[in-house]
C-alpha cells in the first residue's frame, strides 16, 4: 500500500463513503502538464457557464416576484392599534367602516343622574364622571344642557334606521343615521345634547344656541369632542351634528384640540 492510500484509507468514516472523492484525490495525486491545462480549462468554462447565469439572471422571470414583494405591503391596509379596534378601549373607533359587533355590550352602563330628558338614559362608566362635570359645568354657568341620548343597543338602533329609511330610503337615513353595529351610540361613550327638555335640538342650529356653543367651547374639556364637525363629511361620512359629541378622555380630547378645534377622530388617527 502506498502512503498516498494509506491517508485516503484513514479518512473519517463518513468520508470513506464517498467513492467519487476517493478517484478525485487520486487523480490529482498524479498531475501531468496536460492534465492541469485540461483541469483549468474545465474550470474556466464552468467560471464563463456561472457569469452567463448571473448575466441573464436578473432579466428571468424569477426576478418580477421579487418586485412585487417589495410592493405588497404598502398595497395592504395598515392594521389598527388595539386602542380603536377594541370596542372596550375608551377610544374605540366606530364609523362607516368600522362596526361593533351585535352582541357588544358596554361592561358597566351606569344613569348618569344629570339633567336629561329621560330618567332612562345609560351611559358607559368610563364616561360618566366626565360627563356629569361637563353638564353640571354648564348649567352651573347658566347654560341649559340636557342630555338626551347615551349608550343604544344594537336591537334599538336598528329599529331607528329602519324607522328612517322607510320614510325618506336607506341612502338619505345612512347620513344622519348609523346602521346597527356601526352608531358609536353602541359603546356608550356617544352622546346627544338638547337645550330644551323636549330633545328636539337635532338640527344644526343647536350649534347657534348657547348650549351648543358652550359646548363647541368646553367639551374637549371634559374629554369629549363634536363627532361630525361642520365641512369634514367627507371624512366621518356623516352630515353636520352640532349636537353628537363622542368621549375621548381629557388627554386625547386635548390633543385635538391642540391640533385643531374641528379635528375629527378620523384625522387624528390618521385611518379611515
Ligand atoms: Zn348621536
Amino acid at each position: 500500500m502506498s502512503e498516498e492510500n494509506k491517508e485516503i484509507n484513514e479518512v473519517p468514516q463518513t468520508e470513506k463513503t464517498s467513492s467519487t472523492q476517493k478517484i478525485v484525490t487520486k487523480g490529482l495525486s498524479d498531475l501531468s502538464p496536460i492534465r492541469i491545462v485540461r483541469y483549468v480549462l474545465i474550470f474556466l468554462c464552468v467560471l464563463l457557464a456561472v457569469g452567463v447565469w448571473f448575466r441573464i439572471k436578473p432579466a428571468s422571470p424569477d426576478a418580477k416576484p421579487e418586485e412585487e414583494e417589495s410592493a405588497e405591503p404598502s398595497a395592504e391596509p395598515t392594521p389598527l392599534p388595539n386602542e380603536l379596534t377594541d370596542p372596550a378601549s375608551v377610544t374605540v373607533l366606530v364609523n362607516k367602516t368600522h362596526a361593533l359587533p351585535a352582541d357588544y355590550v358596554p361592561a358597566s352602563l351606569v344613569t348618569p343622574y344629570v339633567l336629561s330628558i329621560s330618567d332612562v338614559i345609560q351611559v358607559n362608566e368610563l364616561a360618566a364622571d366626565q360627563l356629569k362635570a361637563m353638564v353640571n359645568a354648564a348649567n352651573e354657568s347658566g347654560v341649559t344642557l340636557y342630555l338626551t341620548s347615551g349608550y343604544i343597543s344594537y336591537e334599538t338602533q336598528d329599529d331607528y334606521f329602519n324607522d328612517r329609511a322607510s320614510m325618506v330610503g336607506e341612502a338619505e337615513a345612512n347620513k344622519v343615521i348609523a346602521k346597527a353595529g356601526f352608531s358609536e351610540h353602541q359603546t356608550g361613550l356617544a352622546f346627544d345634547f338638547s337645550d330644551n327638555a323636549s330633545g328636539t335640538a337635532t338640527t344644526v342650529a343647536f350649534a347657534e344656541t348657547d348650549a351648543g356653543r358652550w359646548l363647541i367651547e368646553h367639551a374637549w374639556e371634559y374629554g369629549f369632542v363634536m363627532r361630525y364637525p361642520e365641512g369634514k363629511e367627507a371624512v366621518t361620512g356623516y352630515s353636520y351634528q352640532p349636537w353628537h359629541y363622542r368621549y375621548l378622555g381629557t388627554d386625547v380630547a386635548k390633543a385635538m384640540h391642540d391640533i385643531a378645534p374641528d379635528l375629527t377622530m378620523e384625522e387624528y388617527y390618521q385611518v379611515n
